[in-house]
């Protein structure tokens, strides 16, 4: 299923990169991009994307808490020892395009705790915007859960 699972034109973040990091489209997946967060860490100094993954919010299995894109990557930052990291998180749409996506309140309380709210991104199309916004929504597993998705 190449045309399903892999659009043609899978947008990824516009920023200074030595070199794209390798089996990121793997990151895609049709089925699941509504709902799957994807984040790269990236090495401000190096230039490099040094982790990255996808999370995808279990709207069935909302009360064990699933484990958000925003906390795998700030419990990279936090044994990492480099100075220089920055977060980048966002959504695909179907058909590859960047879709912002926004610190949930448990996230926000996280990436504030260890100072990272203005180190934290996400983009809209290829516009780049803060992740930490002032008043955050609940998960998007309860979003689901509740059908509150758009
Ligand atoms: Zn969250």
């Amino acid at each position: 299923m190449p045309c399903e699972s892999n659009p043609v034109n899978l947008e990824f973040p516009e920023i200074s990169l030595k070199q794209r990091p390798t089996n990121c489209s793997n990151l895609f997946s049709y089925h699941t991009c509504a709902v799957a967060v994807n984040y790269w860490i990236y090495d401000k100094k190096r230039k490099t994307v040094v982790s990255s993954g996808s999370s995808r919010a279990c709207g069935s299995n909302y009360n064990k808490s699933s484990v958000h894109a925003e906390q795998k990557a700030i419990e990279f930052c936090r044994t990492s020892n480099s100075r220089h990291l920055q977060i980048y998180i966002w959504r695909w749409s179907k058909l590859g395009k960047m879709k912002s996506t926004y610190c949930c309140r448990s996230c926000t309380q996280l990436v504030k705790k260890y100072g990272y709210e203005n180190d934290i991104f996400t983009f809209n199309d290829i516009t780049k915007e803060k992740a930490v916004i002032e008043n955050p929504t609940l998960s998007l597993a309860y979003k689901i859960k509740y059908g509150l998705t758009d």
